[in-house]
């Protein structure tokens, strides 16, 4: 099969297939549709990105038992990257790991196993996850497109990835009373309000130095619209990135309102919600077994991430799902490149955790 997954791939990677290229995000959909035969494919449009679903029969089921994630927009890298080369063992371009290989891989599980498997399976194809998924991956999603179990094709050297952390973006916003820099019992002064909220904060959320499964708080800037030595500030704000754990996901918006006080105004900007399947779901067990039984050792493990993928648009409504993907590096930097020979087991083991269904 790797021939076929490596030409695909190749393809895939000489269309430049960014954000500031619209056109090029409906070619590379169309050229990927274009290998997958004679299903049905639905095709999605919001605010101008393309994406699609593809499955056997004629008729979409109310919830498919597996959907097959892949996106194929990438990141922007040099002119050279969009040539794709194999070298040593390895396929180098943009989006080689992040994620056109292993999106090529699934076609093909996809495709070769559709029609055999006696359960519903899906192809998705985006092309925003790069930007958030949220016209891609969340769409279908909100489509109602469901199923018991997603599998996003990200790098992760075919070990399963089943948690990774929420986002929060936070303005905490205090105000005063201005007054003459020498009068201050006259006035109130906001920074002042502001620094007590921050260091009870720093009490409850303490700056880290070693990488922790933990929630973190990062304090990323403090400011106020006085501008003069001689003025007690009436405004001062505090921006955070805030980043939890799946333990954490109830607790910690009532745990910063809480340390904001009264006082304070909150301005949520963002909330991202986290990746969080249990390592005991029956669908990461047999995916396991399926990476453990192609090798012949115990070897898999499961990842947490710190960083976040399409899958957060399943998890966030109840719908299980990993990372999964082959071994590679340098995604977002101008040497990316995939292993070839895992990603031709990477095809197999796919290919036999759908047949242990
Ligand atoms: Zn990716």
């Amino acid at each position: 099969m790797l021939p076929q997954i490596l030409k695909l791939t190749k393809e895939l990677i000489s269309i430049r297939s960014t954000k500031e290229n619209p056109a090029l995000l409906k070619e590379v959909l169309e050229r990927a549709l274009a290998e997958v035969g004679e299903f049905t494919v639905e095709r999605f449009e919001r605010n101008g990105c393309p994406s699609a679903l593809v499955y056997y029969g004629s008729r979409r089921p109310k919830r498919f038992k597996i959907i097959l994630n892949g996106h194929l927009d990438v990141v922007p890298g040099r002119d050279e990257q969009y040539q794709p080369f194999e070298k040593d063992g390895r396929l180098y371009g943009r989006g080689a790991s992040d994620m056109k290989a292993s999106t090529a891989a699934l076609l093909y599980v996809f495709k070769n196993m559709a029609a055999k498997v006696d359960y519903p399976l899906a192809l998705q194809l985006v092309t925003d996850e790069e930007i958030g998924g949220y016209d891609g991956t969340r769409y279908q999603a909100e489509q109602g497109i469901l199923a018991d179990f997603v599998i996003a094709g990200e790098g992760t050297e075919l070990n399963i990835k089943n948690e990774t952390k929420g986002v929060i973006w936070l303005k905490i916003k205090t105000k005063g009373r201005t007054a003459h820099g020498a009068y201050l019992w006259k006035g109130e002064n906001a920074l002042w309000k502001l620094m007590r909220i921050l260091e009870r904060l720093e009490a409850e959320f303490p700056e880290i130095h070693k990488e922790a499964w933990a929630t973190t708080v990062n304090l990323a800037k403090v400011s106020s619209t006085n501008e003069t030595f001689n003025k007690v500030p009436d405004q001062a704000e505090a921006w955070l990135d805030a980043r939890y754990i799946a333990r954490d996901k109830e607790s910690i918006v009532p745990a910063l309102k809480k340390i904001a006080g009264k006082e304070a105004e909150l301005d949520f900007l963002e909330n991202e919600p986290e990746h969080y399947t249990a390592p005991d779901n029956p669908f990461i067990r047999k995916l396991a077994d399926a990476v453990n039984g192609h090798f012949g050792n115990e070897k898999v493990k499961l990842l947490k991430g710190h960083g976040a993928s399409d899958i957060r648009h399943y998890s966030a409504i109840g719908v299980a799902g990993v990372e999964f993907g082959p071994v590679g590096a340098g995604l977002h930097t101008d040497n990316e490149w995939v292993d070839t020979k895992f990603l031709s087991d990477y095809y197999e083991i796919l290919a036999s955790f759908l047949k242990s269904l």
